[in-house]
């Protein structure tokens, strides 16, 4: 259940940010989803969904971006992104698409970041 983890802290830094800038209503969330994040982005964006109910962030639209792989390749030093969509959220088998060698370094896409939190405010 690590994607209710998730859920939980994103929405936390989401309320946090809200109450600090005296909004009266959250309109949209955009969460960055690394591919190589270990989670299942729908069944986070679904938690996100039921956890904010009773909160300020109640009927906000979360909205999941999915930040590609970027990898640096230890035998033929191939450095660039690859198309995570069709790997396996759980145990990702990441290859290069130069050599196929395994394994690589992962520069990014491991992470899962708040980007940007739009608010209403009170006139
Ligand atoms: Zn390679």
């Amino acid at each position: 259940m690590h994607e209710m983890a998730m859920a939980d802290s994103i929405l936390k830094a989401v309320i946090e940010n809200a109450e600090n800038n005296q909004a009266i209503e959250v309109i949209d969330v955009v969460v960055e989803f690394g591919q190589l994040a270990l989670l299942n982005p729908e069944q986070v964006k679904f938690m996100l969904d039921v956890l904010s109910e009773d909160t300020i962030a109640k009927g906000a639209k979360f909205i999941i971006e999915s930040i590609p792989i970027e990898i640096k390749c230890k035998k033929c030093s191939f450095e660039g992104t690859i198309d995570g969509s069709s790997l396996d959220h759980y145990a990702p088998i990441v290859k290069c698409p130069k050599c196929d060698a395994y394994p690589v370094d992962v520069l990014n896409g491991k992470d899962v970041i708040v980007k940007k939190i739009s608010i209403e405010k009170e006139d």
